[in-house]
């Protein structure tokens, strides 16, 4: 028995091993792509295409766009490097839902209606719970992010809040492109995309499901997923009131 226990040790170890080869390969690829692309463009401008007015805009485009891109992927990696640290401190308050729930609906409905994407809440009056408001909102934020998304315009998301005695259910859903039944159990990994050139598109990192889940889970809580290609998908973050 003890040799079972010492051979599922090493496999352990080594797995380890090699999510962490995975996960620097991952970073350095991932920063590799934009660097590539901003410095490359900054050169042609600087080589003559800068006399050409429009070239000269499209390429300014890019590279900032590409900078965005650079930037939102070491905030994130800060980010999720901050959140697994052990030592990782909840700010802990009662959040009062009707009050808390208005920075997320304006940044939303703006973004919604940027795509033509209608968004509809449905909130439960007066439900409170003991979390860290700032972390929470950012699960939402993240969720109803990638709700606009993987959506098509004239599409919907939609964000429900409801509790019972020991826990609230935050469910956000879209109508969007759905995830596929052989990729879904692996979303929550750090860099994985259904699509790397969609996600890519839309600016995504492929760390946000990372995070949600990390937060999440800080909370003691849980994050579900059901999804129908084509047809849409709904997170469910249950936690718990008290802990
Ligand atoms: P990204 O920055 O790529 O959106 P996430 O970690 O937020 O990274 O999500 C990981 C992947 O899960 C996405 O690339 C996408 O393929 C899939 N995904 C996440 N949310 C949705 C959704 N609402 N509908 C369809 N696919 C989704």
């Amino acid at each position: 028995k003890g040799a079972v226990l010492v051979f599922h040790d090493i496999t352990d170890l080594k797995r380890v091993e090699q999510m962490r080869k995975d996960f620097v390969a991952n970073v350095s690829h991932e920063l590799k792509t934009p660097i590539t692309s901003i410095r490359g463009f900054s050169e042609t401008l600087l080589d003559g295409a800068m006399e050409d007015e429009k070239l000269c805009k499209q390429f300014l485009d890019i590279i900032l766009k590409e900078s965005s891109r650079l930037q939102a992927l070491v905030q994130d990696l800060l980010e999720l490097s901050k959140l697994e640290k052990e030592e990782l401190q909840l700010s802990k308050k009662m959040i009062h839902i009707d009050e808390w729930i208005t920075n997320i609906t304006t940044l939303i409905e703006q973004q919604a209606n940027n795509k033509s994407i209608s968004f509809k809440v449905n909130l439960e009056k007066g439900i409170s719970f003991y979390g860290d408001p700032d972390r929470l909102q950012q699960v939402v934020l993240n969720l109803l992010y990638n709700g606009i998304n993987y959506t098509a315009e004239g599409g919907e998301i939609s964000l429900q809040i409801s509790s019972d005695k020991d826990a609230v259910r935050i469910k956000v859903a879209d109508t969007g492109i759905g995830i596929p039944e052989d990729s879904i159990h692996r979303i929550f990994e750090r860099f994985y995309r259904v699509d790397r050139a969609r996600s890519r598109n839309t600016g995504g990192t492929g760390l946000g499901l990372a995070i949600v889940k990390h937060i999440v889970e800080a909370h003691k809580g849980k994050i579900e997923v059901e999804s129908e290609v084509n047809k849409g998908t709904t997170f469910t973050v249950i936690l718990p009131k008290e802990w």
